[in-house]
């Protein structure tokens, strides 16, 4: 199968629906799971509370993706425009090697707090002689998923206060590989399980027992190379490379500019996850706590320039699921994961990565790039006003008013001079 449909964005809505059913492996049928009115209203009453009815957005799929040497088509749902047609130029920049990717083992968080400990460092150190029975109490719990070769696979603790309003606070990360689930319930579930055996060791009271959404344990770094050529066919592809690299540095350095760079991130990454029905909102709240974990906000991306192109690097944490959720209620959800043949949680996780700084890439590109056509355009602009017979300031004057009307071209620039000329 190619992910390489030539004109698609051509196309019409019907057109393009055909063109699906040749490269992938669905049924004209199943696209009513994407007609309007395809959520039921009594599906949507039974999804979440006081439902009125249900809304729609656009359900796209971008093209020209190959991560980890497959082609895949990569479903999106979102209202902004253009970016999806950033994902599919930016995914064809970077063909020729792709996007290559590596996933952490699934491990998410629970957290169980526990205050009100008089001791600290004895209910920590009783804690963590108590892992291995916790663990094995855990574990119990979740068999099933334990013979998908899951389950609780650790446990931290983390003294967070020796004394203060809430006595001594100690918080133990239960850790949980989810295999293909996002977790949530999953690990809340053990957590409330757990809290009153762990307090009981700690000394103290349980407090909160909720998954953590800063799942730094279960991160995915995506990658990709761009050559020169891609970035530019008029030739000035090393100037765009530069300039890409230096956008990237820039985001390094504030946090003002990295927080709209980590947005063209998530352009991509949310899209996909919208379209394949996850919680998007757990995924943006890590994405965000991870940029921030050194104390200062950071691009979720850098850029670097080799020798004739860029490489891109994207790590962030992303917790999602090929099973449970609202998969088991969504139609769309449904069909864009088999449109883009998605069986497990980590090549989901892949796609949308790749879909991120695929984005990224785009939004740099073009802000590089229209940096640069507009220092040309001066260029060319004060190219034209000497070739008209400009001499000396009228150079810069005919210049700025070619650039400001936009049209820089030889007949303006006699004319404008002409007029200058006659009342200077
Ligand atoms: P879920 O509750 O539907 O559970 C998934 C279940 O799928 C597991 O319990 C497991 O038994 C089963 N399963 C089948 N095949 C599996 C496989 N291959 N790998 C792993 N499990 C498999 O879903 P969940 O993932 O536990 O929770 C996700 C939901 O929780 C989302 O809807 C999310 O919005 C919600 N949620 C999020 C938060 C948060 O992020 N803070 C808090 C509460 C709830």
């Amino acid at each position: 199968m190619t992910s390489r449909l030539p004109g698609f964005y051509r196309l019409g809505v019907a057109e393009r629906r055909r063109r699906l059913l040749q490269a992938c492996r669905i049924e004209e049928g199943q696209f009513a799971a994407i007609d309007p009115g395809a959520l039921a209203l009594d599906i949507a009453d039974g999804m979440i509370e006081n439902v009125v009815g249900t809304y729609a957005l656009p359900f796209s799929v971008a093209v020209n993706f190959c991560v980890d040497g497959i082609d895949s088509l990569v479903p999106m749902a979102i209202e902004e425009p253009s970016v999806v047609a950033a994902a599919s130029n930016a995914a064809r920049m970077a063909r020729p090697g792709g996007f290559t990717t590596h996933a952490s083992a699934p491990v998410m968080i629970g957290q169980i707090q526990v205050t009100h400990i008089v001791d600290v460092d004895r209910g920590a150190a009783a804690l963590r002689a108590a892992e291995a029975s916790l663990l094995d109490d855990a574990r119990r719990l979740v068999p099933r998923l334990a013979e998908r070769g899951g389950g609780p696979v650790g446990l931290e603790v983390r003294t967070l206060a020796r004394a203060g309003e809430d006595g001594g606070v100690i918080v133990v990360h239960l850790l949980v590989d989810c295999r293909d689930a996002m977790g949530a319930n999953l690990v809340n579930t053990l957590c409330e399980a757990l809290a009153e055996r762990v307090a009981q060791i700690a000394g103290g009271k349980a407090g909160l027992r909720i998954l953590s959404n800063l799942t730094d344990g279960r991160t995915i770094t995506v990658r990709c190379r761009v050559e020169d050529a891609a970035l530019a066919s008029d030739g000035t592809g090393a100037e765009v490379r530069a300039a890409v690299a230096a956008a990237s540095r820039f985001a390094e350095l504030d946090p003002y500019r990295a927080a709209t760079h980590n947005k063209g991130i998530m352009n991509g990454v949310d899209a996909v996850l919208v379209a394949t029905g996850q919680d998007w909102r757990a995924v943006e709240a890590g994405a965000h706590a991870y940029a921030a974990r050194t104390g200062a906000y950071r691009p979720l991306a850098v850029w670097r320039e080799t020798d004739g192109g860029l490489l891109g690097e994207l790590v962030m944490p992303l917790a999602v699921g090929t099973v449970g959720g609202a998969l088991h209620s969504h139609p769309a959800a449904r069909l864009a994961l088999e449109l883009a043949n998605i069986d497990h949680a980590d090549r989901l996780a892949a796609l949308a990565a790749a879909s991120g700084l695929a984005t990224n890439l785009a939004a740099l590109r073009a802000l590089a790039t229209e940096g640069i056509q507009r220092g040309h355009m001066a260029l060319h602009a004060r190219g034209l006003a000497r070739a008209a017979g400009a001499t000396g300031e009228l150079v810069d004057r005919v210049a700025a008013e070619l650039a400001a009307c936009g049209d820089v071209k030889p007949d303006r620039a006699r004319e404008v001079l002409a007029r200058l000329k006659e009342s200077p």
